[in-house]
């Protein structure tokens, strides 16, 4: 997989962010909402929403919502990584 999954304006997203309250499950921090909350498009290709997988696909995490959380891209990014 080339890029994380872009979350869709899905119920699915809309009730991830209501329990996290718009912050990122892996650090904690905020995140931006929409591409029109940041000054520019590269902090947003960093900081957007994305779906994480709680417990990975690669390790035979499923794709359903209760190991699906949100998290920044580039959080999102780096836990691949760590994990591959
Ligand atoms: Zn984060």
């Amino acid at each position: 997989m080339s890029q994380p999954i872009r979350p869709p304006d899905s119920p699915l997203f809309e009730r991830l962010w209501q329990v996290q309250s718009g912050c990122c499950a892996l650090c904690g921090k905020p995140m931006p909402r929409s591409r029109f909350e940041v000054a520019h498009a590269t902090i947003w290709k960093r900081e957007r929403p994305t779906f994480d997988h709680i417990v990975p696909r690669a390790a035979g995490g499923p794709d359903r919502e209760d190991n699906l959380q949100l998290a920044h891209a580039r959080c999102n990014r780096r836990k691949g990584r760590a994990q591959a």
